[in-house]
């Protein structure tokens, strides 16, 4: 039996000056290191039990039927820096499936790669596989892992690296730096039609531009409010690896934290900390500006337009303030949330910041028996714990309240580099046990221990690479 794939590629069939028609390049020796089983059903994808065809399609050595391989175009501002030529350089899409995009990234050059080989190490594979199917695990709105495989071809980094190429699904991998691809072109038509697209995808109850724009405002403002309060630092969030839908895309150098620093920075490319924690809703609200200076073309009324579009981006850091404030307090047991609150999570999170607390297990340590462990200060705690005592009293179940938001274990950066390394060692018993363990991150087991507990201090991982 061979697997099918039941295709309707959209994208494909916009003008082709959106993209360039690229079949993936064949790999030497394709090996299934994973697949997504329950993602694949929910995609439609039937017959899909020998491996070694797996193995095949999602390393892109063998196309199945009905695919219609694109490498998409897209601009960019990087680190605030304007990039004419992006464009999936080492990813093609090889169709869209019960409307999500399958996208093989790694697959071999395209049209777009400039210098690169188009090709990908093993590590950013397995890292992009567990950290996406974490988030989704954690509810946060994410790409997806369909499968990974390594390529039996050796990719050249500093030194030679066993080669992967990683299956990821997306409801789109339309980004901002698709809209600012076109507006460089001044292309007002392709505008028009990539902005319907993208209504008629991902936002159908818009009617116009502004619509457009404050769908795409809110999902994303919902979206950075999220990261937050799992302590997640995206890394690079150029427009280019924005996306219109509001999921989170593009899983670079991200991390999430292990002890609480606002300012904190893993990614080793981001040298003046533009990408770091507390500057993310910043950020976000910048990149939302740079979509909407695409769609002013689209506007009849121009003047109008950035009149409409400016009251928008402004509106912006405080729907993402009173969003993570909403998301704090659901952290700390809190769902009637109170003006005054802001007060108390931001006295919370400075204790955590001054005594180096771990992000994760001391929000969780709030519904346990001994929150004051995590703490060096232990009178400073006392008092802030007298006065959300108090303030709990008002609440019918914190705990739960708690629990809901407050995860038990999140993918650390240092269970992450040992599972790569044993993985290129060929054991994927790392992998499959932080899979297993991500899978229901707001239930405790204790059957993970070793992977709730933050990293010592040889362990700790300070940077985290592109990877390319
Ligand atoms: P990223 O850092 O993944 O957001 O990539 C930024 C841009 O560089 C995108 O256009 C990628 O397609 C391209 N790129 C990254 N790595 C490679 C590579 N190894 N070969 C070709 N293009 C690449
Ligand atoms: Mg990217
Ligand atoms: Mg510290």
């Amino acid at each position: 039996m061979t697997l099918h794939i039941p295709f309707k590629n959209t994208y494909a069939e916009l003008p082709d000056r959106f993209f360039a028609h690229q079949a993936p390049t064949p790999v030497r020796a394709p090996k299934l290191l994973a697949f997504n089983r329950p993602l694949a059903a929910s995609l439609g994808i039937t017959d899909a039990g020998d491996e070694q065809e797996l193995a095949e399609i999602f390393s892109g050595s063998k196309l199945p039927d009905g695919a219609a391989p694109i490498a998409q175009l897209y601009a960019g501002h990087q680190f605030g820096n304007w990039n004419p030529q992006l464009g999936d350089g080492r990813a093609v899409l090889i169709g869209e499936s019960c409307g999500f995009d399958i996208q093989l990234k790694g697959s071999g050059p395209t049209p777009f790669s400039r210098r690169g080989d188009g090709r990908s190490w093993l590590g950013p594979v397995l890292r992009e596989y567990v950290v996406s199917e974490a988030m989704h695990a954690l509810g946060i709105p994410t790409t997806r892992a369909l499968a990974a495989v390594a390529t039996g071809e050796e990719v050249f980094r500093e030194r030679p690296m066993p080669g992967g190429v990683m299956a990821r699904v997306a409801s789109s991998h339309i980004r901002v730096g698709t809209f600012q691809a076109l507006y460089a072109r001044q292309d007002v038509a392709g505008l028009e039609t990539l902005m319907n697209f993208s209504i008629a995808r991902h936002y159908p109850d818009a009617t116009s531009p502004t619509e457009f724009l404050a769908s795409v405002i809110d999902r994303q403002a919902a979206l950075i409010a999220r990261w937050m309060s799992v302590g997640f630092i995206h890394g690079v969030m150029n427009t280019d690896n924005c996306a219109v839908s509001g999921e989170t895309l593009d899983y670079g150098p991200c991390a999430y934290m292990d002890d609480y620093e606002p300012m904190m920075v893993f990614s080793s490319i981001d040298r003046q900390g533009r990408y770091a924690f507390g500057n993310q809703p910043d950020i976000i609200v910048w990149n939302m500006a740079q979509l909407a200076t695409t769609l002013v073309p689209v506007m009849p009324d121009g003047d109008a337009a950035v009149e409409e579009f400016t009251k928008l981006i402004h509106a912006m850091p405080e729907k993402i303030r009173d969003e993570r404030t909403r998301l704090f307090a659901a952290k700390i047991g809190i769902t009637d949330v109170r003006e005054e609150d802001a007060e108390l999570i931001d006295g919370l999170l400075s204790l955590m910041s001054k005594d180096g607390s771990d992000f994760t297990n001391t929000f969780r340590s709030l519904s346990g028996d001994s929150p004051q462990d995590q703490f060096l200060d232990q009178d400073a705690f006392a008092a802030w714990r007298s006065n959300w005592m108090k303030r709990l009293e008002t609440e019918d179940d914190p705990q739960t309240t708690m629990n809901a938001v407050n995860p038990a274990i999140i993918p650390r950066n240092h269970r992450i580099e040992e599972m790569i390394t044993a993985a290129i060692d060929g054991d994927m018993a790392p992998f499959e046990r932080l899979m297993q363990a991500l899978a229901s991150p707001y239930e405790s087991s204790d059957q993970f221990t070793d992977l709730t507990r933050p990293p010592l201090d040889s362990e700790r991982v300070r940077q985290t690479f592109c990877g390319t």
